[in-house]
């Protein structure tokens, strides 16, 4: 008889323990669905403090903002500088065409563009021109002096495909890819000819003396554009709307002396140092072991980065912010880190990196959300042997309704770039990406004027935040350290050779130079 008792016991534990285990998923379901705070921390981080660029007070003043929100729900969280970057803050943007007609313009100066003074330049614009030869070229730069240069193709249509293929009969819709293929030919082919490239032409036009550049990077869809930086010294580099663009482009062509006044103000800040943020809830008995909710922080700044980065760094603050709440003593210290720099090659996330082996050694998992608002729907084992043993027992435990939609890939193979998480994989840490339903990110929000807070689907990043909790409780609690085991890459199909690890890279620690 008294052999039983231990039997019964054991018995009754685990099933107190799995009972646990199920309320706290349920209370991470309940606070996530009845006390969301992610409408609220996307108003302040999106709207308020708006677009994140490296090196801008905005991004500083983002810091400080997720340092005082952690620290408000009970959370630990500090900035930890890691390099400077050129500092520049955006100003104001005004573009009126003035002759051959009075219309303000949809338009805005690119990053770290030059400023102009407070009354702008005022000048004609002028379309690239169709050369030869790069001694044509040479002759043309002669005379444009002070004008304003199109560097743009223009258009052939402001429609995207989608909705061509909906109205176009199939003959026309195929004319107009085939016209358009043939444009960018020769488009390139011309730009080749004069001797420059796309790296290299803006710097080639301020030296002939060029009084500001205008372009137009169209990103497919109904009013967005790609907004990057300037890459020039003294001028300014605005980008225009398709539509605002084709026009001056078609004036310019025709003859009819388009003159545009662009007032784009900006300052330049010196240097200043980049953080990331780092939020930790400590552990209580594997404190040496980690289990790291990242998304990076920074964005572009032609929209607020509402949906790169905004989505996957609301995610992981609440995420937090429940886990604080219905599961305060975690067994693994869980940290938070919300990375600088991203945008310009994973910065801020290879610096902590490099400053802290204890976390990358020590790390059980880490999950990064990078690819817009949409719900998760895929995750790989990033080509760790063993992904699928732990990933699949910590899935089982996510509800039903948040998983349904995920699909799995194990082994996978290691991602070497794109996001925050091939940082760590790189230095052979389990890092994994919780990879979203698209949402047309890449046209519509991926580094655009539309990326804004009204593009947020929260019902789906509700869904990823209670994903992310449930996720990082399970690694958190798991008997088992994970497996950092790497699974044989095969080869590649494309290439036909060995697939090999992607190796760590250093990050940029004194950027905008
Ligand atoms: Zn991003």
């Amino acid at each position: 008889m008294n052999y039983r008792l231990p039997l019964v016991l054991a018995f009754l534990i685990s099933f107190s323990g799995l009972w646990a285990q199920k309320d706290i998923v349920a209370q991470i379901e309940k606070e996530a669905t009845e006390n969301s705070q992610l409408e609220v921390l996307a108003h302040e981080l999106v709207d308020v403090i708006g677009p994140r660029l490296v090196g801008t007070p905005q991004m500083a003043q983002a810091h400080q903002w997720a340092v005082a929100t952690f620290n408000r729900w009970g959370i630990q969280a500090n900035n930890e500088a890691w390099g400077t970057w050129r500092g520049w803050e955006r100003g104001i943007s005004h573009i009126d065409l003035v002759e051959p007609r009075v219309v303000s313009l949809h338009g805005r100066q690119l990053a770290w563009s030059p400023s102009t003074s407070a009354k702008g330049v005022v000048a004609q614009a002028i379309p690239f021109p169709l050369v030869q030869d790069s001694v044509a070229f040479a002759d043309w730069l002669k005379q444009i002096k002070g004008k304003l240069v199109c560097i743009s193709m223009p258009q052939p249509t402001g429609r995207p495909d989608y909705n061509w293929k909906e109205f176009a009969t199939e003959e026309s819709f195929e004319l107009m890819k085939s016209q358009r293929d043939a444009a960018n030919k020769a488009w390139n082919e011309n730009l080749t000819r004069t001797g420059y490239d796309r790296r290299t032409i803006n710097t080639a036009l301020e030296q002939a003396g060029a009084a500001g550049l205008i372009q137009s990077q169209w990103s497919s869809a109904f009013g967005a554009n790609k907004v990057f930086s300037a890459n020039t010294k003294k001028i300014p580099v605005i980008d225009l709307s398709l539509e605002d663009y084709g026009m001056v482009y078609r004036m310019a062509e025709n003859g009819d002396k388009p003159v545009l006044k662009i007032v784009a103000q900006s300052k330049e800040l010196g240097k200043v140092p980049t953080f990331n943020t780092v939020a930790t809830i400590p552990g209580t008995e594997l404190p040496d072991e980690y289990v790291v909710l990242s998304a990076h922080f920074d964005s572009w700044d032609g929209g607020t980065g509402a949906t790169d980065n905004g989505t996957g760094t609301i995610t992981m603050m609440e995420a937090a912010r429940i886990l604080k709440k219905v599961y305060p003593n975690p067994k693994r210290t869980i940290i938070i880190g919300l990375w600088g720099s991203e945008e310009q090659g994973l910065n801020g996330s290879r610096a902590f990196v490099e400053d802290h082996p204890e976390v990358v050694n020590g790390l059980q998992v880490l999950f990064n959300q990078d690819n817009g608002t949409g719900r998760v729907v895929q995750i790989s084992g990033q080509g760790f042997l063993h992904a699928y043993s732990y990933l699949g027992r910590w899935l089982a435990e996510v509800p039903q309704d948040v998983k349904k939609h995920i699909e799995t890939t194990f082994p996978g193979t290691p991602g070497g770039g794109g996001s925050d998480y091939a940082s760590f994989v790189a230095a052979g840490a389990p890092a994994f990406s919780l990879s979203s339903l698209n949402w047309s990110y890449f046209n519509y929000t991926w580094h655009t004027n539309l990326d804004t807070y009204d593009k947020i689907v929260f019902d789906d990043v509700r869904n990823n935040a209670i994903l992310t909790a449930v996720l990082a409780y399970m690694a958190s609690e798991d008997p088992e350290k994970t497996s950092r085991e790497k699974a044989d890459l095969g080869k590649d199909p494309r290439t036909g050779k060995e697939r090999t690890w992607p190796t760590t890279r250093a990050p940029n620690r004194n950027g905008g130079e």
